[in-house]
């Protein structure tokens, strides 16, 4: 075998290597190129996705397109689209989003407080799609929607609850806004979707599987229960 170099130059130890690593190279090259990790799982014979994505790292390079792709489709609260003329973010705007930043369930927070207390410390109750700090894209689709079966499914249990005093039960209701501005984000998002070009939606779909890999876990936040399925980005019947 010739001489192996890493990135550096220099020569990498024979004996460090094992034929397993093979596996993660092999991984790692298809997810730099782009091969869905739906894809990718039939390569490597997984079972679940889940085990496929041990398999590699999402790279810095890979997470920047990402946000490049995802930016010029981020929405404010309204479903209004923030950056329609965004082009690839600078260096320091890079930065800049990364600090002044924090994920919530089901987009992003910009809200200065929170953001310095690593999102821990929302003033308003985590009440987001109320909140001029908040804005989503269309990675958040499948939480969006987790979101709204949530709450749907909530002023079903509630209502039928016989245990709880009317002014609690009122209280812990989901309100008919909020359901009706989350219906019409989804729907907005969706639309912007459809409007895409099979090549740009196959763009945001790789975009929001990098993005997705990559979003850390929040702490201190309300729970979803995670999306089911893969990145069901297209409408649902
Ligand atoms: S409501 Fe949501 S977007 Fe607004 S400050 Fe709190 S966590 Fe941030």
């Amino acid at each position: 075998m010739p001489p192996l170099l890493t990135a550096a130059g220099d020569e990498f130890d024979k004996a460090r290597i094992t034929l397993y690593a093979y596996r993660h190279s092999y991984a790692q090259r298809h997810a730099d190129a782009g091969t869905p990790v739906d894809v990718l799982r039939e390569l490597m014979g997984h079972k679940t996705l889940g085990t496929t994505q041990t398999y590699y790292r999402v790279s810095e390079k890979r997470t920047r397109q990402a946000v490049d792709r995802l930016v010029t489709l981020q929405f404010d609260r309204h479903g209004s689209r923030l950056w329609d003329e965004a082009k690839a973010l600078l260096d320091h705007e890079h930065t800049r989003m990364r600090i002044g930043q924090v994920a919530v369930p089901f987009g992003i927070c910009a809200e200065p407080s929170n953001v310095k207390a690593g999102g821990h410390a929302c003033p308003f109750r985590f009440r987001c799609l109320g909140c001029d700090h908040f804005r989503t894209d269309p990675s958040y689709l499948p939480d969006l929607r987790t979101y709204l079966d949530t709450l749907l499914r909530d002023r079903e249990r509630l209502a039928a609850a016989t245990e709880l005093d009317a002014w609690a039960r009122a209280e812990a209701t989901p309100s008919e806004e909020e359901i009706s501005r989350l219906r019409r984000l989804i729907r907005r998002v969706e639309s912007n979707l459809d409007a895409l070009t099979d090549e740009e939606r196959e763009e945001i779909r790789q975009a929001t599987s990098a993005l997705r890999r990559s979003r850390a876990v929040q702490l201190g936040m309300p729970t979803l229960r995670p999306a089911a399925g893969g990145l069901p980005l297209e409408r649902e019947a």
